[in-house]
């Protein structure tokens, strides 16, 4: 599976960003704002093709 840009958003501080997203190379996520490690990912606003 290619990794895909997911979107992610910190519990702690609210801050959502995108980052990519490997399911067979997950690691542990860190926000880029507060560095706190409660980052949830979020589903995809949209779906893709039709
Ligand atoms: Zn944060």
């Amino acid at each position: 599976m290619p990794a895909r840009e997911t979107t992610f958003k910190c519990l702690k501080c609210g801050h959502e960003y995108k980052g990519m997203y490997d399911p067979d190379n997950i690691t542990e996520r860190t926000c880029p704002k507060c560095r706190s490690n409660s980052v949830r990912r979020l589903p995809p606003a949209k779906p893709v093709g039709k």
